[in-house]
């Protein structure tokens, strides 16, 4: 399964954190989806059918508008013989900038995973629907109900939920007839019991084995069954060892899958924000050893030490929104750089050159996420990136106390 890096999805977040910015006056802004196995001519065929159609459209203004936006979108395809690798994402329209007014924005996007189907979308938002769903983490857990009546097994990959088995028994029920057959009778229901629990096993450890990938299982169901299911050693000793939790529920057919994925989610972001806070707590203690410390913190300590190889693990704030800006004379070309929080660079003075003193204000030459500048630092020298949330109190530390940038090292410094 394609994967992305964890630059890749940090860059996904922040164009879905752009795109639901925009908004609509009204249903004027276009979502496009193409697909990589569409053909481009097919997409001018469907977009010429609306631009018909929304000929249509009873307010002037918005006709106007959604016509623009169709038309720019079939000039940009024209560059296009086929949909890129992954498929192409077009996001078109005018958004509302205030009082009365509007202004065309126009977003092309070759994702970083492929696109799975045609959708064409006109409406007062962009449909990112789609984008979210890649971002969303496709992690492999593995689901088994289990009681003496029924067996299901199933997966969960990303948020998807697969049933891929269901099986029923012929474990008679616990009460038989009384008397002196009462204890034969509970015999042979222990033995066919068993049976089922065996045939369970067996088929459970198959599917699961198949999945090399697995993150872990969780094993659902009515009572105590489940328990003694586990207990007893019915599945194969590293499934076995998969088994994350387990859970009481109501069904153990397919609607009981559906009820083990609601109960386990909470499961799942903590395992999620327990990795990251071991990731911090390393850190922490590089901080508080007075000799041979490995930490490194702070944006220029932190840049400096990825410069010179120096760095192990580097440690970003998902919450960093600044960005790196280079300013540059037009009359003699000095240069310079700064740090700007990406709110602030909105209505940023640019400053006067300080080489040359004139009264004229530097341009503007380049503008870098900082989490991409960083991220590309590391790259370079092969370090691992953690962007790490302010879900846990030790992420949270790291935004506040630390500038949102990190570091451990691979050998003490002084810098
Ligand atoms: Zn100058």
């Amino acid at each position: 399964m394609p994967k992305m890096t964890q630059k890749q999805k940090y860059n996904l977040k922040r164009q879905i954190e752009a795109l639901n910015a925009c908004e609509g006056k009204h249903t004027e802004l276009i979502s496009l989806y193409i697909p990589p196995s569409k053909q481009i001519s097919d997409v001018n065929s469907y977009l010429k059918n609306e631009l018909s159609q929304s000929q249509n459209i009873k307010s002037k203004t918005t006709c106007k508008n959604v016509l623009s936006a169709i038309e720019s979108i079939m000039s940009r395809l024209k560059y296009f013989k086929q949909p890129p690798e992954n498929g192409l994402i077009f996001f078109v329209g005018h958004k509302s900038i205030g009082s009365d007014q509007t202004e065309m924005v126009a977003y092309v996007i070759e994702p970083p995973l492929p696109i799975p189907t045609f959708l064409y979308r006109c409406d007062s938002f962009f449909y990112v629907e789609i984008l979210k769903e890649m971002l969303a983490d496709k992690e492999i857990y593995g689901i088994l109900l289990v009681d003496r009546r029924e067996c299901t097994i199933g997966i969960l990959k990303g948020n998807r939920i697969e049933s891929l088995k269901y099986m029923t028994s012929r474990v008679p029920g616990k009460h038989g007839r009384g008397g002196q057959s009462q204890r034969r009778f509970e015999r042979l229901t222990e033995v066919a019991a068993h049976e089922w629990f065996v045939k369970c096993g067996e088929m459970a450890s198959e599917i699961f084995l198949e999945e090399a990938d697995m993150k872990g299982i969780f094993v659902g169901g009515p009572g105590p069954t489940k328990q003694y299911f586990i207990e007893e050693g019915y599945l194969h000793y590293e499934i076995q060892d998969k088994i994350i939790d387990t859970f009481d529920t109501g069904y153990t057919d397919e609607y009981g899958l559906k009820e083990v994925v609601d109960a386990a989610s909470e499961i799942m972001s903590d395992l999620k924000i327990a990795k990251e806070k071991r990731f911090m707590k390393r850190f922490l203690k590089e901080v508080t050893k007075i000799e041979a410390n490995l930490a490194v913190y702070g944006e220029e300590e932190v840049r400096k030490a990825l410069k010179i190889g120096a760095v192990d693990m580097l440690l970003l704030s998902e919450n960093l929104r600044r960005y790196r800006v280079k300013f540059k004379c037009r009359s003699c070309n000095y240069g310079e750089k700064k740090t700007i929080d990406v709110e602030t660079l909105k209505d940023f003075d640019l400053p006067n050159c300080r080489k040359c003193k004139t009264d004229n204000a530097m341009d503007l030459e380049e503008k870098t996420d900082l989490i991409d500048e960083f991220s590309d630092l590391a790259e370079k020298t092969g370090v691992s990136i953690r962007l790490i949330s302010k879900e846990s109190e030790e992420g949270d530390s790291l935004y506040s106390a630390f500038s949102g940038i990190a570091g451990i090292l691979r050998f003490p410094l002084n810098i």
